[in-house]
Formats: structure tokens, C-alpha cells, sequence
């Protein structure tokens, strides 16, 4: 059999040595395929039979490295917390190489939990099975309700033990991103005073994500200035929390990235936090438009040797982030509630919907969900006033709605498809994610995986067999923390 192939073109081994540490993924004992994407995979032009089979796991359980193939560790920085740590860098990740997918675009394909590298400090290098499907779910979830994300390619379990508080089973999970460049990758540089290690990471990441913006160091900035608003005004219009949004799990190219404690807000109110290690709320979901422009002004500190205009022009730079950023989420709530044009009064209309939702505790995803059915009439009203106690505040609100809809250009059914198509059936929610990770960890059963798996790939067709995957978490139920697990 001829060994598998994977086109790599690795562009960022072409940088210095400095940059990375040249380092091998450490063989496991006893590596078992757990899933492979086999649509991504036949993106990236990768046969997803071959992928699966035993070279295929081979590889992605970091036991046998591919021709082409220039495994490394990343340097990187990151503020955690809102304080800076001048060295992170993958500790337990290694980056095989980029591959050229048929579309043309370079992908980075990394190994998650590949074992110790130069920067694992007092880490093992290694990932347990919870966290690594917690990724794959949500990620892959991302991805089906159109949110820039990394991927997952596949996850294996490597027959090991890992020991955090207890002893679980061990697993690698293959992520693939347009990079893994972080703002954290600029502030290594800058913590280094090593503006030409800035500069060249800087026209990397231009030629890569930004060809547009070639020859302006200004016109990068502004670049990721709106990738990041736009992202975060995504996440907050399906109500996904990332977690920790450190500098260092922030993607220059403007995709979701690092699925640590993340989760999705049932009931809607913007102080939700789920994160154990968040004990202050920075990460709540109402402050994740805050929290984005703050890791930006990092970002732009570490730029400000190569900008014309220094200080000014970087500050121009980040004041357009509140502009794309509320535009990007009011256009998002306005199509949520079925209006496509802008007219006065609509934003008002959305906010007092929210402000109802909060003070019921209405979920979230259902209200948005329901509400499509409630376009034509009164009488599609009932499964989205019950979300509302008693539901007379909802009714009035409903009537306003009702008359602002048939000031819209198309009718009831049209409107009703363009919410269907804004507001997901389905969500990883967290009592559901649990439950599956719970079940392959403890029992070695994969089905809930799977079958949940299933459903969040089409989260905006009904499934009426699959209704309870819809609803919120019952109170025995409920998950009020998540946990980095790593
Ligand atoms: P994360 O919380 O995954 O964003 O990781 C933050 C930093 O901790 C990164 O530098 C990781 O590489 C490192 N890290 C996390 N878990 C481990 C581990 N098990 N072994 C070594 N390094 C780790
Ligand atoms: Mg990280």
C-alpha cells in the first residue's frame, strides 16, 4: 500500500528559527480511532478512508509522523487574566504542517495532547477524552451554525492514562485552523523588544489572511479589528460563551479558537458565566465585545514600532471596533426577530425583547426558535408566550412586533424562513454535552457522542424525534460550571 498522502506546504517553518520549537509528537501505547471528519478531510484532500485506517490513526495519534510533515511547537505569549505571561507556547500541541486543501487555501493540521514539548512548563503535554470531544462537538457545532471556527479533523484515544484530579482516559484531538497565529504570538515578540520578529510575523500573517492589507501595517490592524468584532457578535447571537478569552486564545485570522470551559447560555442574561477558573465574571457573556477590544489594544501595542502614525493611528484603529462590533450584532438580532431592512425604533423593538427574556428567564435559543412560528398570528404565538410566565408582557411586546413585520417587504412565510434560517433547533447545550462526555469517559459508550454529534450537524432543521435535544436542561439536569480540564 503506498503511504498516505497530505499536500503540506509548510510556510511558517520557512520562519525563523525563533519563532518555534522543532519538536515530534511522542508515540502513544495503544492509539483507537474515536471519529474521523470525513467531509473535512476530503476539503483538506485527504482520503477520510485512509485517514481512518491504521497508517491514518498512526498519524493522528502523533505515532508516526507523515512525509511532508514539519512537526513544531509555537511560541507564543498571552495575557491570562488580564495578566501577562511572556512565554506560553503550545505545551501540548505540535503543529504537523499546513495543508493545501482542494480549494487552495493552507490549513494548519495540529495535534492536541501530542505529548511534552519545550514549553509544557510543569505540564504533561497530553489531553483527557472529556475535553478533547467537548472540542470536537463544539467546535464542529461552530461550524454548522456558521461561526468562524478551527475544525476538528479527528480525536483517538491513545490507550494511556492521564492524571488530573483523577485518573481518565488519554486522547488527542487533530484541529485544523486557518493558523494558529494569536495576538499572545505577537505579544512573544514584543515581550522580547524583538520588533523585526514582530514585523515578519506581521507580513506572515498578511500574505496569509489579509492579502488585502499588504504593505499596511494600519490596514492589518483595522483587518482584525473587524474579524474579531464580527466574531464575537456571532458568538453572542447564538449565546456562546467562550470562556477564556485570553490573548493567547485569540486568533489573528478571526476564527473561534481553544475550547476550553466554553458553553452555551440557556436562560438569557448577560452576566452568565460557566467557567469555574472565572470566579470574577471577565468573561461573562455580556463582556465578551469589552474583552475582544481589550486583547485588540494588545494586539495594536505590539504594532505600534511598525505603524505610521504610532499612538494616533492605532487608537483610529480601535475605535472602529464598537462600530462593526454593534453593527454586526444589532443586524444579527434585527434578522433574528424576521426584520431584513433598518428602519427607527428596531433596535429598541430587539432590546425590549431581551429585557422581557431576562426578567422570565425565557431560554435563549427557544425563544428565537419559536418565535418564527409566531409571525403569521396570534395563534403561532402559544409555545413562545409559555417561555414568558404568565406571558402578558410578552403579548404586548408581540403586537408591536407584528406591526413592525408588516411594514417588511416580503410576507409571513418569507419572514418565517429568515428566522428559521438566523435561530438554530438545536445547540450544544451543556447538560447534553456532559451527558455524552460522561458516557464515553466512564463507560467507554460513544453512541450519545455520536447521536449528538448527528444533531448539532443540522442545526436548523426540525427533528421531531430528536425534540429533546432542543429543549433546555431540566433542573436535575442543569450545568452550572464547566471546567478547562486540561
Ligand atoms: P489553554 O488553557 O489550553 O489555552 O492553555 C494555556 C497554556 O497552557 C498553553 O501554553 C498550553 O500549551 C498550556 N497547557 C495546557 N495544558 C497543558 C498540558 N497538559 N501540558 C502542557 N501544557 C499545557
Ligand atoms: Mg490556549
Amino acid at each position: 500500500m503506498p503511504p498516505m498522502h497530505i499536500s503540506f506546504d509548510n510556510s511558517y517553518a520557512r520562519l525563523p528559527e525563533r519563532f518555534y520549537a522543532r519538536v515530534e509528537p511522542t508515540p502513544v501505547a495503544a492509539p483507537r480511532l474515536v471519529r474521523v471528519n470525513a467531509a473535512l478531510a476530503r476539503t483538506l484532500g485527504i482520503d477520510p478512508d485512509e485517514l481512518a485506517g491504521p497508517e491514518g490513526v498512526a498519524v493522528l495519534a502523533g505515532n508516526h509522523v507523515p512525509r511532508g510533515a514539519a512537526p513544531m511547537a509555537l511560541a507564543y505569549a498571552g495575557h491570562q487574566f488580564g495578566h501577562l505571561v511572556p512565554q506560553l507556547g503550545d505545551g501540548r500541541a505540535c503543529l504537523l504542517g499546513e495543508v493545501v486543501g482542494r480549494d487552495g487555501l493552507h490549513r494548519d493540521i495540529q495535534l492536541k495532547g501530542s505529548g511534552p514539548t519545550p514549553f509544557s512548563r510543569r505540564g504533561d503535554g497530553r489531553a483527557a477524552l472529556g475535553p478533547v470531544l467537548r472540542e470536537y462537538l463544539v467546535s464542529e457545532a461552530m461550524a454548522a451554525l456558521g461561526v468562524p471556527t478551527t475544525r476538528t479533523l479527528a480525536a483517538v484515544t491513545t490507550g494511556e492514562a492521564v492524571w488530573r484530579e483523577t485518573r481518565l482516559p488519554g486522547a488527542v484531538l487533530t484541529r485544523v485552523a486557518a493558523s494558529h497565529i494569536r495576538v499572545g504570538t505577537f505579544q512573544y515578540f514584543a515581550a522580547r523588544g524583538d520588533i523585526e520578529g514582530v514585523r515578519l510575523l506581521a507580513d506572515h500573517a498578511i500574505a496569509r489572511h489579509y492579502p488585502a492589507a499588504t504593505g499596511s501595517y494600519r490596514a492589518f490592524l483595522d483587518a482584525v479589528v473587524a474579524a474579531q468584532a464580527e466574531l464575537v457578535a456571532r458568538w453572542l447571537l447564538i449565546g456562546f460563551i467562550h470562556g477564556v478569552m485570553n490573548t493567547d486564545n485569540c486568533s489573528i485570522a478571526g476564527e473561534t479558537i481553544d475550547y476550553g470551559p466554553c458553553a452555551f447560555m440557556d436562560a438569557y442574561d448577560p452576566a452568565t458565566v460557566f467557567s469555574s477558573i472565572d470566579q470574577a465574571g471577565r468573561y461573562a457573556y455580556g463582556n465578551q465585545g469589552r474583552i475582544a477590544l481589550w486583547n485588540l489594544a494588545r494586539l495594536a501595542e505590539t504594532l505600534l514600532p511598525l505603524l505610521d502614525g504610532g499612538e494616533a493611528a492605532a487608537k483610529e484603529a480601535l475605535a472602529a471596533f464598537p462600530r462593526h462590533f454593534q453593527k454586526a450584532y444589532f443586524d444579527g438580532l434585527r434578522r433574528k426577530i424576521g426584520l431584513s431592512v433598518e428602519r427607527d425604533g428596531d433596535d429598541s423593538l430587539v432590546q425590549d425583547l431581551l429585557k422581557l427574556m431576562m426578567e422570565h428567564g425565557a431560554d435563549f435559543t427557544q425563544t428565537f426558535r419559536r418565535l418564527g412560528d409566531a409571525v403569521a398570528g396570534p395563534a403561532g404565538d402559544a409555545a413562545v408566550r409559555s417561555l414568558f410566565g404568565d406571558g402578558g408582557g410578552f403579548e404586548a411586546w408581540a403586537e408591536r412586533w407584528r406591526s413592525r413585520l408588516t411594514r417588511e417587504g416580503d410576507g409571513p412565510a418569507a419572514i418565517r424562513a429568515i428566522m428559521r434560517a438566523m435561530n438554530p433547533a438545536f445547540i450544544p447545550r451543556n447538560h447534553l454535552v456532559e451527558a455524552a462526555l460522561a458516557a464515553a469517559v466512564e463507560r467507554e459508550d460513544f453512541g450519545p457522542f455520536e447521536e449528538l454529534h448527528a444533531v448539532l450537524s443540522r442545526p436548523f432543521e426540525d427533528d421531531p424525534a430528536r425534540d429533546r435535544y432542543s429543549l433546555p436542561a431540566r433542573e436535575e439536569e442543569r450545568v452550572l460550571q464547566t471546567f478547562c480540564g486540561t
